[in-house]
């Protein structure tokens, strides 16, 4: 079967280099071969993420650190910012983990606002706050500094953040924004195949996950933190994606270069989002587009799933919008090692599909 290069949101395509090191021999988890590839994993991610806190390597896809997140951190009540899929998702976790907690929605063509968030804090119900930095259901992208600088005049209110499908795309700095857990999967941004998932975890966060009473046993962080600290993971972790977290990590901080990758990345969604402007329209309220992934208003009722089948005669794949906004949007993704002549033939093909000059 021939390949479809991937412009979907997650997965991404992934470089033919970095699938060879997958297929490197294993090693086995214990030896000192291993505490080395997982200390120079460590200090890369500790780089990308403008951090001195810890970036525990969690051995399943994003989900569970949401799960993590939940579980570990919240001793009162968490109010979970909710403006699409994935947020909501969060929602649902805290509440089946029996964690207290409260929804703060807002329509999901629309941002999450700090004064929101602020009005709601100032109760002193709540002890935690999940947001989701970009919402890949949308393609919008929430204030997280704004929104951050909100949570951080509440000294006992953590702030957990969702940053799938931005991690490795855009700038985030862990410590001056104060984001207690800032999670991501590699297989978006990162362009790495799905299977693993960085969160870094701050000091205070391990000192309350020991004063809450134990949810997890999988996700327990201070025991997570225990092999932390000694270059290994508590459980037999996807040693593969650690060989290839660990060279992408060297081409996105050396070869490319941090600085590089958040402006590629920029570019891309201008090109894309000047282009959904001009034959479309785009989802999110304007200022919030999505650096990462645009979903496009379908304001000429095309049919996705044909322009989709389409393009997979060219080998090349979109997303339908999610959820319930399916066939209502669709989403391009320009994440990850996509170039920007990729993205240009991508919407060159498009065009020629539906006839658009
Ligand atoms: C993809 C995604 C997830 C879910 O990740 P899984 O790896 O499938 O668990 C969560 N949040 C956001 C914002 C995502 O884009």
């Amino acid at each position: 079967m021939r390949h479809h290069r991937l412009f979907t949101p997650g997965p991404v395509e992934v470089r033919e280099e970095i699938l060879q090191t997958l297929s490197t021999p294993q090693i086995h988890h214990r030896s000192k071969e291993f505490s080395e590839l997982y200390a120079s994993i460590q200090e890369k991610l500790q780089k990308l993420l403008y951090t001195q806190n810890p970036v525990f390597l969690f051995p399943s896809s994003a989900t569970g650190a949401m799960e993590a997140a939940v579980t570990n951190g919240v001793k009162k009540k968490c109010l979970n910012l909710v403006n699409g899929a994935f947020s909501k998702r969060w929602h649902e976790i805290t509440k089946m983990n029996g964690v207290p907690c409260d929804m703060l929605e807002v329509e999901w063509d629309k941002a999450i606002k700090p004064e929101m968030v602020e009005e709601r804090l100032e109760t002193g119900e709540y002890d935690a706050v999940t947001l989701v930095l970009n919402e890949t259901s949308t393609g919008l992208m929430n204030p997280l500094k704004e929104i951050a600088e909100v949570v951080r005049k509440y000294d006992d209110v953590f702030l957990f953040v969702d940053a799938v499908s931005a991690m490795a795309g855009v700038k985030i700095e862990v410590d001056k924004l104060g984001i207690d857990m800032c999670l991501a999967g590699v297989q978006k941004c990162f362009a790495l195949p799905s299977g693993i998932t960085v969160a870094s975890i701050s000091e205070r966060l391990l000192e309350r996950a020991k004063e809450v009473p134990p949810r997890s046993y999988y996700f327990n962080l201070p025991l997570m933190h225990k092999y932390h600290l000694k270059n290994q993971t508590r459980v037999t972790p996807p040693i593969p994606h650690m060989f290839a977290l660990d060279a992408q990590l060297d081409y996105i901080i050396n070869e490319e270069g941090l600085e590089n990758r958040f402006a590629r990345h920029e570019k891309m969604a201008g090109i894309v989002q000047e282009w959904a402007r001009k034959y479309f329209d785009i989802f999110p309220e304007k200022g919030y587009e999505s650096k990462t992934l645009t979903c496009v208003r379908n304001t000429r009722g095309i049919s996705v799933k044909e322009l989709n089948e389409e393009l997979m005669k060219h080998h090349v794949r979109i997303s339908n919008g999610y959820g319930k906004l399916k066939e209502q949007t669709f989403r391009i993704a320009h994440m990850g090692d996509t170039q920007v002549q990729d993205i240009k033939g991508l919407l060159a093909l498009i065009n020629d599909i539906l006839g658009l000059e």
